[in-house]
């Protein structure tokens, strides 16, 4: 027995509606600015994760995949924050170009939520919010989730992603 890092957590899921819920309790302690990076093979769950995330926000729009766009801006239908759902898979260098998507949104002023944005998006803050899915192994009906949830920088503290776990 090992103790993990203290700004980590394992969450199994075990449906897609145990994966929104998840995004709904992570909605409840994001912050304008935040930074979300979602790694997982296609179908493991990122845009399902993302939905729910959505829902607990209260933004505007459903959240769906966006393949044929590279982001989507998901104003919010209260004071929150707006939801800018990023997927980076078709974006080549980075930020550069994603500056050049003259997104019609203040990123300080938003959550982001990157799907495919491992090695591209990394600089727009050194605080994050790591999340990889997992298919659990051996799980024929391919309902199960293992999900990693890994907090960089001084935002993420050892709190906040125990929040996340109970
Ligand atoms: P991604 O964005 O990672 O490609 P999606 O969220 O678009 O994945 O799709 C995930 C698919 O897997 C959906 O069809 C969803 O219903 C299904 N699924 C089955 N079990 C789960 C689970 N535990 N969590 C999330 N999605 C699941
Ligand atoms: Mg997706």
């Amino acid at each position: 027995h090992h103790q993990a890092p203290a700004n980590t957590a394992a969450i199994t899921v075990n449906s897609p509606e145990q994966m929104g819920e998840l995004g709904r309790r992570l909605a409840k302690i994001l912050r304008p600015g935040d930074l979300v990076m979602l790694t997982g093979e296609l179908g493991a769950g990122k845009t399902t994760l993302t939905r729910g995330l959505g829902e607990g926000l209260g933004v505007r729009g459903a959240v769906t995949s966006p393949t044929f766009v590279i982001a989507r801006v998901h104003p919010p239908l209260g004071a929150g924050p707006a939801l800018v759902h990023v997927d980076a898979y078709r974006l080549g260098g980075g930020l550069d170009e994603m500056e050049d998507l003259d997104l019609d949104v203040s990123l300080p002023d938003s959550v982001i939520v990157v799907e495919w944005g491992d090695g591209k998006v990394e600089e727009l803050s050194d605080d994050r919010l790591h999340v990889v899915i997992d298919r659990a192994v051996g799980d024929t009906a391919d309902e199960v989730r293992e999900v990693t949830l890994r907090g960089l920088g001084a935002r993420w503290t050892e709190a906040d992603l125990a929040a996340l776990s109970a």
